[in-house]
């Protein structure tokens, strides 16, 4: 039973973790009643400990806590502008992390629980929901995370399509694209094929000869990897493979599976065959961003960044994400989600949180506060304007509901992977946006890049405000 007297029916939101949290407490905070369903004290997930609400299950850090050069700052930054309770939380409870904002868990955790106990307007129920909601909820938020309970998952599944869901994630990593050195470096497509939507010219492709090849075997195998918990299970299967466990099953193997040189002519030297040749592929529409085809991979991230920069043209290649392999459950949001996250295929009901396709705390969150507002706008009968892809709100929302770049050279195979908040994923600045500070003699390279994310996050945080002042 709800406990409010608001003259607007409740929405539901199903999952008390970080989204569902951010999400219940925006909806009540825009005058709607709320009934937060969360699982925890009846049933648990493999990784919560606690039945506390919005539980870090791992390290205890927000990241980051820089806006004005980094993104996942700009993205605190704009959740603060926008009354996050999980932003407040997080804030009250800060322990010393240098240039990271880290949090006492339990302080957090009970934070959260309190201030939403205590809101007038939301009631907590502990239930686990096992299928989708009833029609009679008619808005509702899903945001039970990377672990969702399975009945709930086989119900999600039903109604998107066996494809939609995945329960492992299979993530390459992400090199931003004017990080890669294109003197190396060239664009073309295999054998020039122009596929749907292609131009021939569709890859960046990294030249190897034999040295440099078998160096770069060695250092995959040797380097640190991380082990999957136990209740992960070893979710391998071929078309799949971590990139160091191809790398051991035969020195061979990679340059003839995703490191294959044929069909491709070095543009630079095209005399010269290469030995082998490293793939990267567009990953977003603004095309900022390339993934490393089929380089997905348990090394450690210190171990990625060493080996991966011994690729030729990747020397000083930034990662907007390292590559990883998780148990991890979430939806194709691209094909499924409306740019209010909504369900194409059942208006009213929205997504929110990691099972978007977003990744880690504070994206989770911010997910979870747009749902939110979206839901209580359309509760109160208003149009909320989706924020402008300039701010790290709309950057990583445009990303999951439609910036992504969906493949269709690989039939068969879902190319939408989770994504944390990057520069990469903002659109360029204006041309002459930055200029050469007075007094400064060098202005390129490291200087240039520092200026370029110190005026994309002022720009960020500067439309956020206008965006929240309607
Ligand atoms: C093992 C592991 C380690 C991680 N480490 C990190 C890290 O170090 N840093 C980081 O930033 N991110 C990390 N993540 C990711 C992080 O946990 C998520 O980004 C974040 O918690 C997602 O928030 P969420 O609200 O979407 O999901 P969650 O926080 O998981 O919340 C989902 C909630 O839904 C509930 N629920 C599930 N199914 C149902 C149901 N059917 N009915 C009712 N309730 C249900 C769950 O009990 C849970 O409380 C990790 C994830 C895992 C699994």
């Amino acid at each position: 039973m709800s406990k409010d007297t608001s003259s607007h029916s409740p929405i539901h939101v199903i999952g008390g973790g970080l989204a569902g949290s951010e999400a219940a407490w925006q909806i009540a905070e825009a005058g709607v009643p709320v009934v937060l369903h969360e699982m925890r004290g009846v049933r648990g997930t493999d990784a919560h400990k606690t039945d506390g609400l919005a539980e870090l299950v791992c390290s205890n850090s927000f990241r980051s806590d820089d806006a004005t050069s980094n993104a996942v700052g700009v993205l605190h930054a704009e959740m603060r502008l926008a009354g996050s309770l999980i932003m407040k939380a997080a804030d009250a409870n800060q322990v010393p992390a240098g240039g990271a904002l880290a949090v006492d868990r339990d302080g957090f955790s009970d934070a959260v629980t309190a201030a939403i106990a205590g809101h007038p307007l939301i009631t907590v129920v502990r239930e686990e929901v096992c299928g989708l909601p009833p029609r009679e909820w008619d808005l509702a938020v899903i945001a039970t995370g990377p672990l969702t309970a399975p009945n709930l998952a086989e119900s999600i599944r039903q109604e998107t399509g066996a494809d939609a869901l995945a329960f492992f994630d299979a993530i390459a990593p992400i090199v931003y694209t004017e990080t890669i050195d294109m003197d190396i470096c060239w664009y073309q497509s295999r054998y020039d094929k122009v596929g749907p939507g292609g131009t021939g010219k569709d890859y960046i492709n990294c030249p190897m000869n034999e040295e440099q090849y078998n160096a770069f075997i060695d250092a995959l195998v040797a380097g640190d990897k991380t082990g999957f918990k136990e209740w992960e299970g070893t979710p391998y299967f071929d078309g799949c493979l971590p990139i160091e466990v191809m790398a051991e099953r035969g020195r061979e193997t990679l340059r003839y599976g995703p490191m294959k040189p044929m069909g491709l002519t070095n543009a630079h030297n095209p005399a010269v065959k290469a030995y082998a040749v490293v793939q990267l592929r567009q990953d977003n529409a603004l095309g900022t961003l390339y993934n490393m085809v089929g380089f997905q991979t348990k090394l450690k991230y210190g171990a990625q960044a060493e080996v991966f920069r011994m690729i030729p043209g990747l020397e000083n290649a930034e990662f907007a994400r390292l590559g990883g392999l998780h148990r991890n459950t979430y939806i194709n949001s691209p094909t499924l989600l409306d740019g209010t996250l909504t369900l194409k295929s059942r208006p009213g009901l929205r997504f929110a949180g990691q099972i978007t396709g977003c990744e880690g705390y504070v994206e989770s969150a911010s997910i979870g506060l747009l749902a939110g507002r979206f839901a209580a706008a359309e509760r109160k009968g208003e149009t909320l304007a989706v924020p402008p892809a300039t701010t790290a709100f709309g950057a990583l929302l445009n990303h999951i509901t439609g910036g992504h770049i969906v493949s269709d050279d690989e039939p068969g195979k879902r190319s939408f992977q989770p994504m944390n908040v990057n520069f990469g994923l903002f659109p360029p600045l204006d041309p002459g946006a930055i200029t050469k500070p007075e007094g400064v003699k060098r202005f390129r390279g490291k200087e240039k890049a520092a200026a370029k994310k110190q005026a994309t996050a002022a720009r960020a945080l500067s439309d956020c405000a206008a965006w929240l002042n309607g």
